[in-house]
Parts: structure tokens; sequence; C-alpha cells
């Protein structure tokens, strides 16, 4: 008894000397450390990325699950919601289905024979006897020197070459059509083709953003022969044939996507209205029907793994006792593997001001440590590593931590356009996506599983993470582009704009 009132005593005495707290509150990280445990991260992946969650396609009830899992987990660690249904930011997205019914076209007096003619772009169309302009896919200069006037509510025939309906040249020769469909606006594009266009049995329903303008444009692939010769024998330009054409309206059905949303508190009068986003997408490739073997898509490093580390960081920035200055922002998106979807919806429709976005922090590929050029142990890399002064924040945490933050020579830059940092970036926010590993064995394959994951590796990665988010939000200075790289002046223009 007389020990502790004595301990009682020097306890008081310490506290008030402002000692006690001191000496017995362990170092960040270590507290950190002590609440982002490997067995936490292996918990949440091995569920993101199980057979029954179902590779987490864009759109899919894997998905819904993974989105519904997360905001479980935001609950848990007492994230502010600030989505527009708790932790949900619902998207506008709509699934686009072409309608075949009644489809027809005809050149003059070919008709496209039953087999022969799809539809690329579904918008209802209705021509009699129009006319046609016709010009080559190939010939480029020709492309390029196209004007409204020439084929502004005629029909655009573009003679696809043989040979050209596949690889790298013939995917930017269709975005180049699609562009110019948008700004010369003919009546319809008709691809003709040698052959019918291969198409992809894992094809999703194509999804269009219902905020955004609907194409006006339609296109088709016809591949009929006598339609086909008669183009090949006519000179580029108008040409005298008239067409005719039907297409019906496509069949469009809302799809539920969602972003998930929840926030820790800046509680700085000056800095808490401004906001570090940290962002991991939960979304994969699905299953896909033709595979052999196991067709399941996992996902467990692309990316349960930054889904799951936001989720934990967020739980152990949440659990300490002092607040971060800036608010923290904690989102997991859908759609990356479809190019970057919800990351897109989150700037188009941000939940704070862009403009008092200070940065975002992606996280991508945490997991693995068996990269294709050897272990990646106890290290990090930094997409865009000299496009901001983001990479000496993370450094400086990786020197507490022991975990080093590095600048892969090819992929640092090569990197920072394929992963939802880039959106975050073109908006103007100064951004990076933090990976182990780029490319490793069961990369975009169904043995992308979670229990090839190195978990303690990953728990210490995410301690040095966390502890390089908490030093962004509690700095006064903000993450800033790298004026002097020429690499960012179109982020630095947009971060001007506003
Ligand atoms: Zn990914």
């Amino acid at each position: 008894m007389g020990i502790v009132r004595l301990a009682k005593t020097l306890f008081t005495a310490l506290a008030a000397a402002g000692i006690l707290a001191a000496q017995s509150q362990p170092p960040l990280a270590q507290r950190i450390a002590a609440r982002l445990r490997p067995n936490g991260l292996k918990a949440d992946i091995s569920f993101l990325a199980s057979d029954a969650l179902q590779g987490r396609a864009t759109p899919s009830p894997g998905l819904d699950m993974a989105a519904e899992y997360i905001a479980a987990q935001f609950r848990r660690a007492g994230l502010e919601p600030v989505g527009d249904d708790g932790y949900f930011q619902n998207a506008g997205y709509q699934t686009v289905k072409p309608n075949p019914e009644g489809l027809a076209f005809t050149l003059d007096t070919a008709k496209a024979g039953e087999g022969t003619v799809a539809i690329q772009e579904a918008v209802a169309t209705d021509l009699n006897r129009a006319a046609a302009f016709k010009v080559t896919l190939s010939d480029t200069a020709a492309l390029d020197a196209l004007t409204a006037e020439e084929v502004r509510g005629k029909v655009l025939l573009v003679e696809v070459p043989d040979g050209g309906g596949a690889g790298m040249a013939a995917f930017q020769a269709q975005r180049r059509i699609l562009t110019l469909a948008a700004k010369l606006e003919p009546a319809i594009v008709v691809m003709v083709r040698a052959a019918a266009q291969q198409t992809n049995p894992n094809a999703r329903v194509p999804l269009r953003d219902a905020t955004a303008p609907a194409p006006k444009v339609p296109i088709l692939n016809v591949w009929d022969k006598a339609i086909r010769d008669a183009v090949a024998a006519a000179k580029p330009g108008p040409i005298e044939a008239a067409v005719s054409a039907h297409l019906a309206a496509p069949i469009v059905q809302p799809v539920k996507l969602r972003n998930v949303a929840g926030v820790l508190r800046g509680t700085d009068p000056q800095l808490k209205d401004t906001y570090v986003v940290v962002t991991g997408h939960y979304d994969h490739l699905g299953v896909r029907p033709n595979a052999q073997g196991d067709s399941i898509y996992n996902g467990a490093n692309d990316d349960a793994s930054g889904a799951a580390s936001v989720i934990a960081i967020a739980n152990a920035l949440a659990e300490l006792e002092e607040k971060p200055k800036r608010t923290i922002v904690f989102v997991t998106v859908f759609g990356e593997e479809l190019g970057g979807l919800g990351a897109r919806w989150y700037t188009g429709h941000p939940i704070f001001p862009i403009a008092r976005t200070v940065a975002d922090i992606n996280l991508e590929q945490l997991g693995r440590t068996d990269d294709n050029e050897g272990p990646k142990v106890a290290q990090f890399n930094l997409t865009g590593f000299d496009y901001t002064d983001i990479a000496a924040t993370f450094a400086k945490a990786g020197a507490v931590t022991g975990v080093q933050v590095i600048k892969h020579e090819k992929n640092s830059d090569s990197f920072f356009g394929r992963s939802d940092n880039a959106t975050f970036a073109d908006a103007g926010i100064p951004s990076t996506t933090l990976s182990v590993s780029y490319i490793f064995p069961d990369y975009h394959q169904p043995g992308d599983e979670w229990q090839k994951l190195d978990y303690d590796n990953l728990a210490k990665v995410d301690v040095t993470v966390a502890l390089g988010i908490l030093d962004m939000a509690n700095s006064a200075q903000a993450p800033q582009w790298n004026k002097e790289n020429p690499k960012t002046a179109r982020y630095v223009q947009a971060r001007e704009k506003q």
C-alpha cells in the first residue's frame, strides 16, 4: 500500500512536470506499428481477394461486396462518412448495350447481308439516301486535313486496309477516328473492313458516365463484300453514292458504381479545410469465362493490397491521440482497370474542393516483394519521383522505419500515368503512386492470390506510408509540383488555373 501511495505521488509529480507523458508515450512510429499489424492486412486482403468476390470486376456483385466490406472497416475505424450515402460516393454510370434490332446498311443497291454489319458506337439513326465521303484509315494526312464543311451531316466511309484491324497502329487509328467523329460531326462513321473485327469473348457491356455528354455520332463496322468492293473502287473524297442506314437506340441502364470515402478531420483552424487524399483501387479484372483452369482474377496485390492499406492506415491514424492538422480523406475507388473511372468520378465530383486538396497519395501493389527484377524488401518506389517534393517526406519517414524510398529509374516516370494518381495530377493536385513492385509474376493473372504476399513487409511499408501522410497532414508547407521538371508543365498549369 505504501509503495502504491509513493508511486501515486511520484506519478502526480512527474505528470505535473510534463515528463511522464513524454516518457511513457512510445515514439509515433511504434504506436502506429502497434495498430497496423500484418494479420490485420492479411485478414482484409484474404477476404477482398477471395474467390467469393469473383475478382471484383467493375461492375459486379463482387465489387459491391468489396465496397460494403471497406465501408464496414471505415466504420470500425471511426472515420467520418462523407459520401452521398454514408461512406458511398455513388457514381452516375450507365451500361450502354447496342440494340441490333432492325440494323440495316445500304450503299446504293448493295445491302449489307446478315452478319456483315455490327454496331460499334450505338446512337439511334435513320438515314435515307444520304451523301457519302470516302477516306482511307492509313492515310493519316488526309484524315487530319478533313474539314467539317466536307463531312458534316454526311456518311464518312472509312476504308480499313487489309490487316488494319489489330495492334497498336489500329488502336491509334481508332482513337483518331473517335476524335474526328466528335469534331467533324458526320451523320455516321462506317468502318469498311475486309473481315469481321475480332471480338473479345471476355468483353463487358460498355459503361458511360451519365453526366458526360453522350456521343452523337454512330459508328458501324461493315465487311459485306459488295460494299467493300464498291468503296474500294471509289476515289477518296465525295462519292456518287447514296447511303441508307438504320440503327436502333441502345439499351441504356443505370449501374451501381461507388467510391468508398471516409475522413479523419483535421484540427488546426487554418489547415483543417485543406485535404490530403489517400487512394487505392478496389476493383480488379473479374472472371474471364474463357480462361483455362482458374478463371478468377483475384487481384490480391493489384490492388487489394492498396485498398487494405488505405483501411489499415486510416485505422491506425484514427486511433492516435493526436489528430492531424489537415483533414485526411481516405478513398477506395472503382474502375481503375477500365481506365481510372472511379478516380475520374471523384475529381469530376469532388467531395472537397480540388483547389484545397494538397496531395493524392495513391497505393498500388504494395504486398508482393517477388518482383520480376528480384526481391524488393523494405523498400518502395514513387511514380513521378522528381515531379513533386513528396518523395522527401516519405524518405524522412523511411529513415525512421528502416524502409528505403527509391526512385525506379525506368518505371518512376513511365508508370506515373498508369494509375489513379494521374487523374488527380490532371486536376492539378500533386500526386504519386507508391508501389513495392511493378511487374511481378501473376501480374494481371488468376494467380495473383493473397497467400503470395509478404505481410510483415507490407505492414512495415504501410507504417512508413502512414508516417509520411501524417507528416504531410501536419506540415504547414503543402506538397508542390517541381516546376523545373518539364514533365510537370501540364499539371502545374492545371493547378494555376484554380
Ligand atoms: Zn492496380
